[in-house]
């Protein structure tokens, strides 16, 4: 038998009842059944007896040997039993684990004072953070009220956990959320969040993504209540360029949702080392196209892809990767091909998140609008009303003039909205409606 029993009971038939548990020949086969030794008093099922016999007796296996001191190993169930001898077993003895443990608690105590150390200090940088709110840029600010409206009870008083973002954006909330964080719009809240989202190493503090709760900075004039943040949402949003930008991102969000819902319902991995090439590929879609066409350009990407995928002579995993080429091939034909790409309408269950619905309100645009609209909405240069009315100027003013004096000023409104009506580009009715009404200063005079 290669156990050693030492029984701390005085009790005989609980002695008994030990030795007969541990009992084994020379093959290390136990004698008995534990079933066997049921009932023994109170005691009616075999992990009662186990968990009885282990308070009763030290029971050292001498097949195992200590893996730190080589010494004795004891054991506490018949399932621990190691029948051949082996040189050291995978865990410690009792006095090596009790010094083990010992100094696992030391580096426990060690680690949560450091921790403790290190936040307080953050703590201190957190409460000290200010901002100027008139200061934010246009795009990061439009996300911070997307955000407000995301957050179920809103930012302002309050922190928040990226979970409660989620419905910001159709898809990577968090790195929008994550834009605001790295310009100090907003800061992780260690007070709210307590330590256990912390942890501490040699380069300081780590955080755990998913238990950190954020808040935002408040202004250094205003503090961050209601009425700074109105500051944010009654700004007039003129950076154009930053906005435009925005928008291109967040139509490759809405792209990428649609294209992992798509290939999830033809069974289509989207390699992970593919996906920035997808979203170049995207989002040199979007800049022509309205998010919606991408859809479409998407879907037929999607299907073809997923097609290759069923080919035997293709390797499935490979499929994926054809994704990109495969939308700017549609891209580029459906713009040589001057034909109107279709529009797919939103799944359903595919919410264009709050910024989606800000961009509506604030713009009027949304994922029906064409890459080229939006780019020409938040273009710098005058504006194409503005362009049209600075080329038309002089003649407007002297064909209305000569109209005006020769009394058909009626008569050329008229014949003008009958040239729109009938599809004439505003330029190109005034041209018209300035032969017939309008005359030239030396005509004038030759006719009076
Ligand atoms: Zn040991």
């Amino acid at each position: 038998m290669a156990i050693k029993l030492e029984i701390h009971a005085t009790d005989p038939e609980v002695i008994s009842l030990v030795q007969r548990y541990w009992a084994m020949n020379e093959e290390g086969d136990f004698l008995e059944k534990v079933g066997a030794l049921l009932p023994f008093r109170e005691v009616k099922n075999a992990a009662g007896i186990a968990s009885f016999v282990k308070t009763q007796c030290l029971v050292i296996d001498q097949n195992q040997s200590c893996s730190i001191c080589g010494g004795a190993v004891a054991i506490t169930t018949r399932s621990q039993v190691n029948k051949d001898p082996q040189h050291s077993s995978s865990s410690p003895c009792p006095s090596c684990k009790a010094v083990q443990d010992d100094e696992r608690r030391v580096a426990e105590a060690e680690a949560n004072a450091k921790l403790q150390s290190y936040l307080a200090k953050h703590i201190e940088r957190v409460d000290a953070l200010t901002t100027r709110y008139d200061e934010i840029p246009d795009d990061l600010s439009l996300i911070a009220l997307a955000l407000d409206r995301a957050v179920a009870s809103g930012l302002v008083g309050r922190s928040f956990s990226y979970r409660e973002s989620r419905s910001l954006a159709p898809m990577g909330a968090e790195d929008f959320v994550d834009r605001l964080w790295s310009a100090q719009v907003l800061t992780d809240a260690p007070r709210a969040t307590g330590a256990s989202a912390y942890s501490a190493n040699d380069n300081g503090l780590s955080y755990y993504k998913d238990r950190i709760k954020l808040a935002l900075v408040p202004d250094e004039k205003l503090g961050a209540g209601v009425e700074a943040f109105q500051k944010i949402a009654a700004r007039s949003f003129d950076d154009k360029p930053r906005l435009l930008n925005l928008w291109f991102d967040y139509a490759v969000a809405e792209c990428m949702s649609y294209l992992y819902e798509q290939s999830h319902k033809e069974k289509l991995d989207v390699p992970r080392n593919q996906v920035e090439e997808i979203k170049n590929a995207i989002r040199t879609a979007v800049q022509f196209y309205s998010i919606s066409q991408v859809w479409c350009l998407l879907w037929k990407a999607v299907k073809e892809v997923s097609g290759q995928a069923e080919d035997r002579n293709y390797k499935r995993d490979d499929a994926g990767t054809t994704i990109s080429q495969r939308l700017l091939h549609h891209y580029e034909k459906t713009r040589k091909g001057n034909k109107e790409a279709k529009r797919w309408g939103r799944i359903e269950f595919l919410s264009a998140g709050t910024l989606g619905k800000i961009f509506k309100e604030r713009f009027g645009i949304d994922h029906d609008s064409s890459g080229v609209a939006v780019a020409r909405l938040f273009s710098e240069g005058p504006s194409v009303r503005e362009e049209i009315e600075a080329s038309i100027d002089a003649k407007v003013k002297q064909l209305m003039a000569c109209a005006l004096a020769a009394g058909s000023g009626a008569a050329a409104i008229y014949d003008f909205a009958e040239l729109i009506r009938n599809g004439a580009a505003t330029s190109e009715a005034v041209e018209l409606i300035a032969k017939i009404y309008a005359f030239s200063p030396t005509n004038e005079v030759s006719v009076t």
